[in-house]
Formats: C-alpha cells, structure tokens, sequence
C-alpha cells in the first residue's frame, strides 16, 4: 500500500469519525431540545378493557393525567378562561376544577345545587398541560377505579354502554364501492381527480376541509356540479383527542358553514383527521347530527407511495361495500402522483371485477 493511499484511509477514517461525532452531538441535542416534550412517562390506562396510552405524572402519591385524556371516559372537557378552571360535563351534570386548586364545585340538574368537594391534590399546569388527578376526576364523573398492584395498571369502569357510531363500510351483500378523497379542495390534485373521475363516469365522495372550501370555492363548486359526495373533515385538521369539545364543536360547525355558503349542502357525513377519535368526541359528533365515516381500504396514498403498490393495496383489501381512503392535497408537488396515477387503473379494475362506484351517501342508503 504507497504512502497516499494510506492518507486517504487516514482522512477518510478521519471524516467517518467526525460524522459520528456530529451524530453523536446532533442526537445529544436533540434529546435535550426535545426533553421538554418528552419528560413525562407513558403507561396504558385501561378503560372498560381497552387500554389507552396516556402522558401522566406522580404528585404527592397521585396519578395526574391530561384533562383531555377523560374524553375516552365518554366525559366532555373543556376550559373556562374566565374562571381559569377545566370543566368535565357527563350527561347533564358538569364540574369545573380551578386550575391550581384542591376543590371542584359540581352542579346536579336534578336539583339544581351547586355541592363543592375536596380533591386529594390541586390540579396543575405543566408545559401549558392541564394535569389533574385521575382518580377523583372518575369518581366524580360517578365511574369506578381500580388500582391493581400486582399488575401495576390502573382501570376504569366508566359503567356506561358504549355504542360505537363509527361506520366502515357498506352492505357486505352488494358489490358496491365508494372512492373518497380527504383534505381538499385544492388547485394541484383535485382537478386532476376529477378529470379522472368525470372521464369515467364515476362519482366519488370528497371530505373536505373548511379553510380549504373557503381558499378554493370554485374547485368546491366543480365537485358538487360533477355529481360527486361531500363529507366535513374539520376546519383545520387538528387530532380530535388533543382539543376541547368547544374546538371540536367549532371545527365542526364552522366547517358546516362554509360548505353550506359555498355550495348550499349540509352534508351529515364526517371523517375525524388520522381517523382518530375518543368516546366523547364520537358522541359530540352524533349529537351535532353527524354520521363518522371510516374507511375499509386506507391506501396510504398520503406516504408517496407508487402506483402498482397503491394498486396492490387495493386488490388485496377490496370487498363489497369497501370505502376506500385517497387524499388530494398538495405538500409537496409529487407526493400524490402515484394516487392520481392509480386512479384510472382502479376504476378499471374493480369495474372488471364487477363492482359499482357510488357516493359514501347511495352506499349507506343501500345498507
Ligand atoms: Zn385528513
């Protein structure tokens, strides 16, 4: 080996040594830069059996959990700015806990009292995160707790039934499909979807964004001109499990609006963002008279991925009265060329297979 080749192993040793110390230092950081986030521990609560992860913290032998994570209790949370106090409504009756204090005034409808009880420890605030002490929240919310040693898990009785308002599919019996597409309109896929769409014939179902409506209200006006479905997919596609009710209330609604300004419907079909939702929001849902639309298919469009994969997806996951997940929106201009690209092949495809294309709307009302 001559003298320069040696060099070169020696720089480039050199180099491969620098590059993980930068790692080694960058990863440092980063776990620095992001302890904030990431100080509090993780453990599963199981409520009526199913375990829920959830952020939580010890404070004077208490277990305090997010406020918001009582929403899977079927509870409503919310903040009152006035009284700077978080509020959990359970049917009719409603607490609020001052944040910062040791008590809860409750208001019992049946009789119309306000009754103030004692909480084994304040409610706080940490990193703008309201923590509060989960075994008095439940039995408040008249519900049961457990504390099981040997497992060292915690578990909730909310003793209430749970009847899931989620819909996945159509009528198992009839070989009918619906395509839909979240997150639009925009100017980039949609039109795009559409020539598609309107090429073959073929109506779809778009769950759209309010501040997208608003941003492009001529696209809005195409899809429902060219005879296809509209859904509400919120305002500004927040995760349903980490806001209040009023917020999910509100990007319902205002959503709702500007469909209605728009276009003049008032679809009553609704996708939650990430599909996620908590007990309590599928009955916020419900009650503003909304049906909360899955899917059966989730082509995972979204990640970029090519054609033939998204074509793969689909042939193995069809079945009759199948919804099937796309997405048109636009965060970086190639990302959803395989969706669009697939999209003929599927209709095709399916069409061979013998199946119909319908909207979300015609596939429910064959149920
Ligand atoms: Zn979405």
């Amino acid at each position: 080996m001559d003298i320069f080749a040696n060099k070169m192993i020696n720089t480039l040793l050199k180099g491969v040594l620098f590059v993980c110390l930068i790692v080694i230092a960058f990863f440092n950081t980063s776990i620095t830069t992001h302890g904030e986030e990431s100080m509090f521990p993780e453990a599963p609560i199981f409520i009526d059996g199913q375990a829920h992860n959830t952020k939580y913290l010890l404070k004077d032998g208490n277990l305090m959990v997010p406020a918001l994570f009582l929403k899977h209790t079927s509870a409503k949370v919310d903040w009152n700015e006035k009284y700077n106090s978080v509020v959990f409504t359970l049917d009719d009756d409603y607490f609020a806990i001052p944040i910062g204090t040791r008590f809860a005034d409750s208001y019992f409808s049946d009789t119309n009292e306000w009754k103030r009880d004692f909480l084994s420890t304040p409610t706080i605030e940490v990193s703008q995160e309201v923590f509060v002490p989960l075994i008095d929240v439940v039995k408040k919310l008249g519900m049961k707790v457990e504390y099981n040693q040997t497992l060292n898990r915690t578990f909730v009785y909310t003793q209430k039934e749970r009847t899931s308002t989620r819909i996945y599919s159509g009528n198992p019996s009839k070989k009918l499909v619906a395509l839909t597409f979240d997150d639009g309109p925009e100017a980039h896929y949609t039109p795009q979807i559409l020539d598609i769409l309107k090429e073959k014939g073929v109506p779809a179902t778009f769950f759209v964004m309010g501040k997208q409506v608003k941003k492009f209200p001529d696209m809005m006006r195409r899809i429902v001109e060219e005879g296809h479905g509209l859904a509400n997919h919120t305002y500004t596609h927040p995760s349903l499990p980490t806001i209040s009710t009023s917020e999910v209330i509100k990007e319902i609604r205002t959503t709702e609006q500007e469909i209605e300004r728009t276009v003049g419907r008032r679809p009553d079909l609704f996708r939650p963002p990430f599909g996620a939702v908590t007990w309590s929001d599928e009955r916020v849902i419900a009650e503003l008279g909304f049906r909360t639309i899955m899917w059966t298919v989730d082509t995972l469009d979204w990640t970029g991925l090519p054609a033939e994969n998204i074509l793969e997806i689909v042939h193995r996951d069809i079945t009759p009265g199948g919804i099937i997940l796309q997405h048109n929106i636009e965060i970086n201009p190639e990302l959803l060329a395989g969706s669009v690209e697939a999209l003929p092949m599927i209709i095709d495809d399916l069409r061979s297979k013998g199946y119909t294309f319908v909207t979300v709307q015609t596939l429910l009302d064959n149920r």
